[in-house]
This record gives C-alpha cells, structure tokens and sequence, in this order.
C-alpha cells in the first residue's frame, strides 16, 4: 500500500504498491495525481563516497607527511592508496554479486531490476543507513507475492493504468 496527498484537494489516498510512479484519478476532486514510489535507495555513489571517505583521508594524512621529504611521493602513496581501496571494493563487489547471482538466480534478477544490488544493499550503517524495507523492497515483495499466491491461487490481472489509454478509448478526452 502506498500512502499519499492528492495533489487537488489534499485528501490522504491509498493505493497498492503495483500503481507506484503512475498517474492516478483522485476519487474526491478528480485530480490526476503521480502515485509516489516506494521510498528511493541512498544513491550508489553517496555510498561510495563515504566507504571512501576514510581511506582517503588516512591517505591525505601519510600524503602530508610524505610531501615534507618529496611531494611526488605523497602523490604517488596517496593515488596508488585510493586505487588499491578501488580495486577491493570492485572485487567485493564482484564476488557479492556472482555469489548471489549462482545461489539465487531469480531474486538476483528481481532484485537487480528494482535498481538493489546484493553488495551496496548488504553494507551496514554508517556506509549504508537504508532500513531493511527499502535494502530488500524487491525482495520482501516478492516473498509476499508468493504467499499470497499459496494461499489465494495466482492474482488477477493489474488493473488499467489509466496513463495509457489509447486514442481509440472511447473514454479518452
Ligand atoms: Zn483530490
């Protein structure tokens, strides 16, 4: 379910989760309102930024000292420093994601298609502060899809998204 303000006339609306990001008729006013998504994940690289943060920092520091004797030493530790930390993170990275892709194929791509990735999404708090609701949105999704399905048999169809009538609608003004 998501919950939001209609745009018209500020009455609280809910609507399921299938209509996220579509555009919406108000049942008081009539207004078309833009469903919101489901809340956005902290974007990859602000989390890069931060796992980077320290490192480079640590490096600024040795930069410093080294630049009292030679400053192309410094520049030398501090750029092969920052690419060293670079090349693990591309490695943890890597081997998160095959991991996860070979033991689970299905939720890897589910998870991948709602813009999550098993590495950034599993990184803890302060490099990743999303709650688990947002790390694991597609998957907790999809469990529940699959509940459900065992209980109530498979869903009906979606209903129209009233963003894509056609001319031929005789209900399209
Ligand atoms: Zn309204």
């Amino acid at each position: 379910m998501i919950q939001f303000v209609c745009d018209g006339c500020g009455q609280q609306l809910k609507i399921g989760d299938e209509w996220s990001g579509k555009l919406g008729h108000c049942p008081y006013c009539g207004t078309n309102s833009r469903v919101p998504g489901y809340p956005r994940r902290t974007p990859k690289w602000k989390i890069l930024a931060r796992l980077l943060a320290a490192p480079f920092i640590v490096g600024l520091g040795y930069f410093l000292l080294f630049s009292i004797v030679d400053v192309w030493a410094g520049v030398y530790f501090l750029m092969g420093g920052m690419i060293w930390c670079v090349v693990m993170l591309g490695f943890c990275w890597v081997v998160t994601n095959v991991g996860t892709f070979l033991s689970c194929p299905r939720e890897y791509r589910l998870w991948k298609k709602g813009g999550g990735d098993p590495w950034f999404d599993t990184l803890d708090p302060p490099f990743n502060n999303d709650p688990p609701s947002v790390r694991y949105f597609e998957l907790y999704r999809e469990k529940e899809r699959m509940e459900n399905e065992a209980i109530f048999g498979p869903p009906p169809p979606p209903p129209p998204d009233p963003s894509d009538r056609r001319m031929d609608d005789p209900n399209f003004l």
